[in-house]
């Protein structure tokens, strides 16, 4: 078998900020609950191993005691749950990824020069219901061109589109195309507002997957990127699969075991994840490993200001905790016993 990884793939910046603001938090509270709203991140495998120490998930402030402790997850949240915390005196730790929190700063400034807000994305996300609540009375979302009819416009010379930060370029691109057909003066978004790791990780399936037999995704299925991942290499012509692990693995899924496989994540799966897939294959299978360097990342978010305020206040130099990404090795100590033949390719 043929193990084809991508990079990038995995952890973003924004994840690998909100999982280090979690462990930060952890340190800096010693034997105090933790709360976080919402999951910190979509990946089952990154909540299961906070909730094993100690962290609490809530999807309600009023589950958190007065005083207590939470950090927002990357997804951010509207100013009304920001409003509540602080009616309830909570310690907020703001661990909104900052390429969201740009989608939230547009939605303030377009609300306040008079503008309707069509935000294309999926209405039950955290991401869009958080950005939604920025201006709930001039938003509308948008999931597919089969909503444009029923859009309620007030001024079509005043109206402008944004995005969810993690939607298929694809997808995003033919709602946009029917947006601007519907209304030829509808105003863009400065700079894209899918982010640069949804673009990236997508686009590496999008020319890699072409070549394989099978796309493997790693990542839950309630993480939006992830699905996309699936959904492109569904569209390219290669069989896909999302999994959260190597226990959904199913050998059957390759009839000769000399399968050329693409494996990737969603960018809140974590890289070990990727290594049991792999392990598991080589070990039923034997086969080689090659990396293929797509779109090199360098993206890194320094932690919230107010975790910062706090690490100073206790003596800590936020400057020695610094947030980093790094791009995913394939290394053998990851790999164990199972004997690699890693090749890399541009
Ligand atoms: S996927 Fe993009 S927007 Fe979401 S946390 Fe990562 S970098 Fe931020």
């Amino acid at each position: 078998m043929h193990l084809l990884l991508p990079n990038p793939r995995g952890f973003c910046a924004g994840v690998r900020m909100a999982v280090d603001v979690i462990d930060q938090v952890i340190e800096l509270f010693p034997g105090q609950t933790i709360f976080c709203y919402h999951e910190i991140v979509h990946n089952k495998h990154v909540v299961g191993r906070f909730q094993h120490n100690g962290v609490k998930f809530v999807e309600d402030l009023d589950e958190v005691p007065q005083g207590g402790i939470i950090v927002f997850s990357a997804h951010g949240i509207s100013p009304a749950i920001r409003k509540q915390a602080a009616d309830r005196k909570l310690t907020t730790i703001d661990a909104t990824c900052p390429l969201v929190t740009k989608v939230h700063a547009e939605a303030i400034r377009y609300s306040r020069q008079g503008y309707q807000i069509l935000l294309v994305g999926h209405k039950h996300h955290q991401e869009v219901i958080g950005t939604t609540g920025e201006a709930p009375d001039v938003t509308q979302v948008v999931e597919s061109p089969d909503d444009i009819p029923n859009l309620r416009i007030h001024d079509a010379s005043k109206l402008v589109y944004l995005t969810q930060t993690t939607l298929s370029t694809d997808d995003a691109g033919v709602i946009i195309t029917a947006l601007k057909a519907a209304f030829p003066q509808i105003k863009e978004p400065p700079s894209s507002d899918i982010c640069y790791a949804t673009t990236n990780r997508q686009h590496a399936v999008r020319q890699l997957a072409p070549h394989c037999d099978m796309v493997l995704v790693i990542g839950s299925r309630n993480s939006s990127n992830s699905v996309r991942l699936t959904e492109i290499a569904k569209n390219v012509g290669t069989d896909a699969r999302l999994l959260d692990d190597a226990s959904e693995l199913d050998f059957a899924w390759f009839p000769t075991g000399k399968e050329r496989v693409l494996i990737t994540a969603g960018a809140s799966a974590p890289e070990d994840l990727v290594a049991d897939v792999c392990r598991a294959l080589l070990t039923r299978f034997g086969g080689t490993i090659e990396t293929a360097d797509i779109m090199p990342e360098d993206v890194e978010f320094a932690a919230p200001g107010n975790l910062r305020k706090i690490m100073i206040e206790r003596g800590i130099d936020p400057a020695t905790r610094r947030f980093k990404i790094e791009s995913p090795v394939v290394t053998q100590a990851l790999y164990g016993a199972v004997p690699l033949t890693i090749s890399a390719k541009p």
